[in-house]
């Protein structure tokens, strides 16, 4: 579907199952889901990159992460720039703290507006990045301004200043930045580094390569907490939507992406179909369990290739029963798509563990989600006509 909370991207793509133990290789067949592997380590690293990759539904997690931080390292720099005026006026000479207090006064207001800007930012993932960029960028282009207007005789009287940039490289490491983010906050303050270090006289000498590496090691280091803070928030997120063993959304991230959905487009029609493999629980006694979950595994695979195509989303709605949602599908379209799909299912290729052929079937009841019906009511109708698809012999369509 064109809007984004559906599984498509990287933080949904990861469909393989948790791996059975003694799995054999007849059941996995010749394109098994373990093939994959390993390519995971790039893909991981592609994900805390950039957000380019991230679907929506992450974006607005991510989001209140980056809030809850924002907040409080906010309230901290606001308490701690006008309390840090005690320190300059027991070090500074009344000429520099003439420089100093009005800067401190406007960096106090700039983030005051920031927190303002993040408390304001729930659900709008821009102005929560935006908020972070300031959080960062503030007490920077404090420092900025101070080397450049203090006469440079005076810059050396800055005491407990030349920590900021090695101050603002360890607070990236905070927060769930994506490299990239960090990357670019990080060439800031080695900017400002130089800034401080050729106003200070000590630019390419020891003392200055000394604080260089220093920088340089702790960017590193909060480059490595993000790619760890990222990939974790990513794991948990795809653990809490979706299901383990088939890589589908879960039941519950289903009903959130389709409020999602009908929030954004509510003059938008959703055909629902509600798929059941016919006598699973047959399948699974005759062949035994590990067989059973492989065919949820392929089924799932089946499901989903056909809705990706048609923009649309799958999930595991229970056990052997799925969920697929279209949209804008119109009746015959979406009963000729359930259709085509009964058809994949019931020609594909299967091996049991002695390497013996087995064929399976899905029953589908369908319907359309209107904008003026609530989810609940459509799938009531989706699951009753299933019902009628397996009283009527089970390996068929139910439409109206
Ligand atoms: P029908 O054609 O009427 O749908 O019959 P059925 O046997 O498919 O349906 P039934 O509801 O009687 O049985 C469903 C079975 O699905 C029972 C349960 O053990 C099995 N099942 C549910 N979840 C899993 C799973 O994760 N893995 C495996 N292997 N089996 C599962
Ligand atoms: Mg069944
Ligand atoms: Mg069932």
């Amino acid at each position: 579907m064109s809007f984004s909370p559906w599984p498509h991207r990287s933080d949904h793509t990861d469909s393989r199952p948790a791996r059975a133990n003694g799995e054999s290789d007849a059941i996995r067949g010749p394109a098994g889901p373990w093939h994959e592997a390993a390519i995971r380590g790039a893909s991981a690293l592609g994900d805390t990159l950039h957000a380019g990759n991230h679907t929506r539904d992450f974006s607005l997690a991510r989001t209140e992460y980056l809030r809850n931080r924002i907040l409080v390292c906010g309230v901290i720099f606001a308490l701690l720039t006008p309390l840090w005026l005690i320190v300059d006026t027991l070090l500074l000479p009344a000429s520099t703290l003439a420089f100093i207090m009005p800067g401190r006064f406007f960096l106090l207001g700039g983030l005051i507006a920031t927190l303002f800007l993040a408390y304001h930012a729930k659900g709008r993932p821009l102005r929560a990045r935006l908020a972070a960029g300031l959080l960062i960028a503030l007490p920077a282009a404090f420092y900025g301004l101070m080397l450049l207007s203090l006469p440079p005789g005076q810059v050396h009287l800055l005491v407990g200043y030349s920590f900021i940039p090695y101050l603002l490289v360890a607070v990236l490491s905070i927060f769930p930045f994506t490299l990239s983010e960090s990357l670019f906050a990080g060439l800031v303050m080695l900017t400002l580094e130089w800034l401080a270090q050729e106003r200070a006289g000590i630019w390419l000498t020891p003392a200055g390569w000394q604080g260089l590496w220093l920088l340089g090691v702790l960017l590193a280091i909060s480059l490595t907490a993000n790619h760890f803070h990222l990939s974790l928030l990513l794991r948990l997120y795809r653990q809490a939507t979706h299901d383990p063993l088939t890589g589908l959304f879960n039941r519950r991230a289903l009903h959130q992406a389709l409020r999602q959905s009908r929030e954004r487009h509510p003059e938008r029609i959703l055909g629902l179909m509600m798929v059941d493999i016919d006598h699973f629980k047959r399948l699974n006694d005759e062949h035994g369990h590990a067989f059973g979950d492989h065919v949820l595994w392929r089924v799932a695979r089946q499901l989903e290739d056909s809705v990706r195509k048609a923009g649309g989303v799958a999930a595991r709605y229970g056990g052997e029963e799925f969920l697929l949602v279209l949209p804008g599908a119109q009746p015959d379209a979406l009963a000729r798509h359930a259709e085509s799909l009964r058809r994949q299912v019931e020609h594909m290729r299967l091996l049991d563990y002695d390497g013996q052929p087995v064929s399976i079937t899905i029953s589908v009841g369908l319907a359309a989600l209107r904008p003026d019906e609530t989810a609940e009511q459509a799938l009531r109708q989706a699951d009753a006509r299933l019902y009628r698809a397996k009283a009527a012999g089970r390996n068929q369509v139910m439409t109206a």
